[in-house]
């Protein structure tokens, strides 16, 4: 076998795999496989001047390459079991948390020291949500931001880069299982190893389907989150963006009983379009450094669609809504709050007209003709409730990008060592359907490098 461990995918569970293989066995031969580019090469066109909006690249810079998808994100360390994964029913809940820890502290000596560690311990407004029907989740948040964010990663690369071999634009074809080992295919190539971990996150959703598929590994898929993305005036959360920074609260819809949710807070940030699979979807980011911040906080309002049988393709159900945005906006569309209570579409003039600036060029239109009502019904609900624990939130000129989808890969069956049925074969972070956040594919990475290290 030419490798010890191969890894497929440069994310932070790959990246945190490779990073604590070379802690406890620095004697082993690792590879790792990256379908985009290393990180000095990542580059989306998008630069709001020439480009102003997704030319959909064979590779999304911001998906692909060394970092994965969290190298442009906000960089928020959730070190918590309440949201962005299940990792804790794995590998129980004291080790996951402790694993988060530990890669926290690998971020600090790597470039994050000094970032601000944020808690929702003790806050006063868990108190106020509870009398306002909102319920604040508990967590610690690392803000590393964009920028640090990215320092991180450079000093993470610049420690592997020595030890292991990078293999960047070299998108892996498929897994084949072989006498002590696997094959791993890329194009004409054949690179064989020992053990192989799979950490190829959203992007490679698709691509892990037919790996299931091929290795006849059992997959179970049931769930994918709708919704928008809010963007206001900063000043209208500052009260809680100062002191908690995020603030994950959930909602419970007197219409419907659905559960709504904030998630992905960003204090005097951007919002930004993703690409996944060649869908034009939202997101939000924001930079540590002032000298970048913008006057405007976004997060996404989601509510988590569950299906149950005989419906299995809930993320195909996402993709459908979302490809009904990009065909009547060509891609993300933006309205105001104002505008969609009155049924009304947004325009040019009514965007321009606003209190607000958007941070992003999307296209005016109306929300309502590619959300479903439900779905629709609860973001408003919600808006409202928000309204009275931060006042503000429900004005006219608020604006909604469209639509956010959260997809979820297909949970892929695995043992508490996050090993799949192929002894050997260990599936990990986003990829896995098992966790959602950089804290929790970062952490599994962690949990089976140290499977491998021991059992080697
Ligand atoms: C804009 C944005 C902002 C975000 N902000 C936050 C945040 O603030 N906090 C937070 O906790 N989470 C955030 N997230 C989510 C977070 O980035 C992910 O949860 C995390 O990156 C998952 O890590 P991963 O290693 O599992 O997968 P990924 O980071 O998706 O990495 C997977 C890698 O595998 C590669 N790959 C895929 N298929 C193949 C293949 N066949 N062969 C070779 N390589 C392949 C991909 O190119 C990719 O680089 C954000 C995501 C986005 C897009």
């Amino acid at each position: 076998m030419k490798y010890d461990v191969i890894i497929i995918g440069a994310g932070p569970g790959g990246i945190f795999a490779a990073y604590e293989l070379m802690q406890k066995r620095a004697d082993l031969k690792v590879a790792v496989f990256e379908a985009g580019n290393a990180l000095n090469k990542r580059r989306c066109p998008i630069d709001g001047d020439k480009v102003k909006s997704c030319v959909r690249c064979k590779s999304c810079s911001i998906m692909s390459g060394f970092g994965g998808a969290g190298a442009f994100s906000d960089g928020k360390y959730n070190i918590t079991n309440d949201f962005g994964g299940t990792l804790y029913e794995y590998i129980g809940k004291k080790k996951a948390l402790e694993l988060m820890r530990y890669v926290d502290e690998i971020n600090l000596r790597h470039g994050g020291e000094g970032t601000k560690l944020y808690t929702t311990a003790g806050s006063r407004f868990k108190t106020i949500c509870i009398q306002n029907d909102l319920h604040l989740l508990d967590a610690s948040v690392r803000h590393l931001g964009t920028d640090i964010n990215f320092i991180v990663l450079e000093n993470l690369y610049a420690y592997l880069k020595e030890r292991v071999d990078f293999f960047f634009n070299t998108p892996v074809q498929s897994v084949r299982c072989v006498d002590g080992g696997y094959e791993v295919i890329c194009g004409d190539e054949v690179h064989e190893c020992r053990n192989c971990i799979v950490s190829v996150g959203r992007s490679g959703s698709k691509w892990m389907e037919t790996v299931c598929r091929d290795l006849e590994i059992p997959t179970k898929s049931n769930r994918v989150d709708i919704g928008v993305r809010v963007e206001l005036p900063a000043a209208v959360f500052a009260h809680l963006t100062d002191e908690l920074y995020e603030s994950k609260i959930v909602y419970r819809t007197e219409k419907y009983g659905d559960r709504v949710r904030t998630f992905c807070m960003n204090p005097r940030g951007a919002v930004v379009s993703e690409n996944t699979n060649g869908i034009i979807t939202v997101n939000g980011h924001s930079y540590e450094d002032p000298a970048r911040q913008t006057e405007n906080t976004n997060f996404a309002l989601l509510v988590a669609k569950h299906f149950s049988e005989p419906f299995k393709d809930s993320n195909g159900y996402g993709e459908s809504i979302a490809r009904l945005s990009n065909m009547l906006g060509g891609g993300v569309i933006v309205q105001r709050f104002g505008d969609l209570i009155r049924g009304r579409r947004s325009t040019a003039s009514r965007i321009e007209e606003a209190f607000i600036t958007p941070t992003m060029n999307a296209t005016p239109g109306d929300l309502s003709l590619v959300l479903p009502k439900r779905i629709l019904d609860g973001i408003i609900e919600m808006i409202y409730a928000l309204d009275k624990v931060a006042p503000g939130t429900a004005n006219e000129d608020t604006l909604l990008y469209g639509v956010e989808v959260k997809f979820y890969n297909m949970e892929v069956e695995v043992n508490e060592k996050l090993e799949s049925r192929h002894e050997g074969l260990y599936i990990i972070g986003d990829g896995s359907g098992i966790t959602h956040s950089l804290s929790h594919a970062s952490a599994s990475g962690v949990h089976v490098a140290r499977d491998i290290a021991e059992r080697i």
